[in-house]
């Protein structure tokens, strides 16, 4: 850690996207930040030692606030139904009702009719996948453009970027396009890990992957440690959680940064 560059302070209001993705609306190359979207992104969905989205309570209740329906999007997971189970009960804890867009033959109307849509974790390339199958994206940025919040766990943080090629998972179905919901100008890394100085490991490090993708990418990466989480609402984005995060960017060195940090000018593209 002593080699860590650490910030605490940095703010911009203007977001650039490097990567055109579908369905979004342009100003002569920038995708035009919606002031009002309400983003928040969840490394991990359980963290070692409490229980489902325990870690995360407090921040999701602060962030939904008097929000009632929750539309699930439980595509991450083969078991739709318990995945349901699971987390309709968690959000039933916080005094949020959940309906799953896997119930019904027109998910598209269930975000509709929701106040609030949460992506839950698995694996990120069968999420995607079922995202474009049942024809999702442009819903979800549209409501989310007019300020209906977001929530991501794990995958659903990682479709919240411009596309999901810095997901830790095995490409195991094969989407459309890696194009996700660019919601944000900048790439997750959920569930990040610092190397082990002590490992005789011999595969890549999670940091060299990361660089690899900058080597032949230009958007910024958001490491994030599990137990970390990035707060958007009111043009801020600040990261949340216990555990900090890591920022990449394309010919810079990675950036250290604790909870409580305006990440604004890092993770604008
Ligand atoms: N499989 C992870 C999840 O828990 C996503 C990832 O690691 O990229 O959703």
């Amino acid at each position: 850690m002593a080699r860590h560059r650490f910030v605490t302070a940095v703010q911009t209001t203007t977001l650039r996207y490097n990567e055109a993705v579908p369905g979004h609306r342009t100003q002569g190359g920038l995708i035009s930040h919606h002031k009002t979207s309400r983003i928040l992104l969840i490394s991990n969905s359980t963290l070692h030692g409490s229980g489902y989205l325990d870690h995360a309570a407090d921040e999701i209740c602060d962030f939904l606030g008097n929000v009632q329906k929750v539309a699930f999007i439980p595509y991450a997971l083969h078991d739709r139904d318990a995945y349901t189970r699971t987390a309709r009960e968690r959000f039933q804890a916080m005094g949020y009702q959940l309906s799953s867009v896997h119930t019904t033959t027109d998910p598209v109307d269930i975000v509709n009719q929701c106040d609030a849509v949460f992506i839950g974790g698995g694996n990120t390339f069968r999420l995607l996948k079922a995202l474009y199958d049942f024809d999702l994206l442009g819903t979800i940025r549209t409501r989310v453009a007019e300020g209906m919040p977001y929530i991501g766990s794990s995958a659903g943080s990682n479709v919240a970027g411009p596309t999901i090629k810095t997901t830790n998972d095995m490409p195991i179905v094969q989407p459309p396009s890696f194009n996700a919901l660019g919601l944000v100008p900048f790439q997750i890394n959920p569930h990040y890990l610092d190397p082990d100085p002590q490992s005789t490991h011999k595969g890549e490090t999670r940091e060299e992957r990361i660089l690899q993708f900058l080597e032949e990418n230009d958007t910024p990466v958001a490491g994030l440690r599990e137990g970390a989480m990035i707060r958007i609402e009111n043009e801020a984005m600040t990261l949340k959680g216990s555990s900090g995060a890591r920022i990449f960017r394309k010919g810079l060195g990675p950036i250290e940064v604790l909870p409580g940090s305006r990440l604004n000018e890092l993770l604008a593209s």
